[in-house]
């Protein structure tokens, strides 16, 4: 078919709304020339249908445009509640009209059950239609809805056989039975639109295994230490997500950034349903880390080689912090100074040090002990100490 061949979700998506709404002008024809209720329930089960593919289109056109950002959590829900409504109305009509076809006769036509077959087939055509967009938009509510019109198909069967078998027979027990099968996938499918709107409005797990594959994607990245929590919230067809991760406290901030990149673009890629993910970086303190700061009197002193007092900082696993001051006796050159601090930080089981600034030499000594260094913000030590930990410290670049 050369429509297959030209690629267009668009084309594919206004065909699917054609095809049903063909299906919608034969059967209701059909029911209220020959009077038939099957059918009559029939055109009312795709009314709904086209409804609800009206719904998931207008999402998703949403969610693509430049309105994606403006539309917030809150709008997507205003979809939710319209699905809920639907959902209502289709129940209360399925049993309306159940209850008026015992009123009246049945009728045992042969035409009926012809215009229900042949409504089938662009049925089956509408629910082809929405499987292929639903593919190439990589979009899981248009496959979903999809499905839900291949599975109307069969049972759009059931409902000509039994009309057919009516005809044949004129055993009325097959119009009703035609009649059930017509009006039981109607209550499922409200039940179906009702309950998931219901489950969404109320801010509850719609389908648990979506956190399971959030939480699977985000360990794929080898810096992750850990997942604190992962929240997820249902809006119409679309997912808002919210991680939050441990990672390394050394991590500068870019580095952080480009890992929740990274992970994100790894969910957007392997979850199209989800349209908004936040990620948080929480830093882990891991193990026991040192932290040295260069002192003058108080304060951070600008001359971190040639400093007389260091300030310690031990971190344990808990956030705990034990401050010890460290003495050391100054040198004379600069070179001397580098090394000898080089040595003692080293001694003294340093991980980390934060300075104002840091000569050539010490830098380049520092780094071959795989001592971190980081830039302080002000001039105390206290106070970096937190951002350290908050991971706000930018590192020192090498020389
Ligand atoms: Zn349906």
């Amino acid at each position: 078919m050369k429509l297959v061949t030209s690629k267009n979700p668009d084309l594919f998506i206004f065909l699917a709304l054609l095809f049903q709404f063909i299906v919608f002008i034969l059967r209701v024809s059909a029911s209220l020339i020959w009077n038939n209720y099957a059918l009559l329930i029939e055109s009312f089960h795709i009314a709904i249908d086209i409804s609800i593919t009206v719904l998931v289109l207008i999402s998703l056109k949403i969610s693509r445009s430049n309105l994606r950002n403006r539309y917030s959590y809150g709008l997507y829900k205003m979809e939710d509640l319209i699905s809920l409504f639907i959902a209502i109305i289709v129940a209360y009509s399925a049993f309306d009209i159940i209850r008026t076809s015992f009123i009246h006769p049945p009728t045992g036509d042969l035409q009926s059950s012809i215009i229900q077959i042949i409504s089938l087939i662009p049925l089956f055509l509408a629910g082809r239609m929405k499987i292929l967009s639903g593919n190439l938009l990589n979009s899981p509510s248009l496959k979903s809805d999809g499905l839900h019109t291949y599975t109307d198909v069969y049972e759009g069967l059931g409902v000509a056989v039994g009309l057919f078998l009516n005809y044949i027979t004129n055993n009325v027990i097959f119009y009703y039975a035609a009649i059930t099968i017509a009006a039981l996938t109607l209550f499922y499918t409200s039940y179906e639109i009702g309950k998931d709107s219901i489950i969404s409005l109320l801010d509850l797990p719609k389908d648990k295994s979506v956190l399971k594959k959030i939480n699977e994607l985000v360990r794929e990245n080898k810096n992750i230490r850990g997942i604190k929590s992962t929240k997820v919230r249902w809006a119409g067809p679309v997912i808002f997500a919210e991680v939050v991760l441990v990672v390394n406290p050394k991590l500068t901030i870019e580095e952080a950034h480009l890992i929740a990149d990274e992970v994100e673009d790894n969910v957007y890629k392997k979850m199209p349903e989800i349209k908004d993910i936040v990620i948080h970086l929480e830093p882990s303190i891991e193990g026991m880390r040192k932290v040295a700061i260069p002192l003058m009197d108080e304060k951070i002193n600008e001359k971190f080689s040639r400093a007389s007092n260091y300030m310690l900082y031990q971190i344990d696993i808990n956030g705990q912090i034990k401050k010890e001051k460290l003495s050391v006796s100054s040198a004379i050159s600069e070179k001397r100074n580098a090394q000898r601090i080089q040595r003692i930080l080293v001694d003294n089981l340093v991980t980390d040090v934060i300075v104002l600034k840091i000569g050539e030499i010490a830098n380049a000594l520092l780094r071959e002990k795989g001592i971190r260094i980081w830039k302080a913000q002000n001039y105390s030590p206290d106070e970096n100490i937190e951002l350290f930990l908050k991971g706000e410290l930018k590192e020192v670049p090498p020389d």
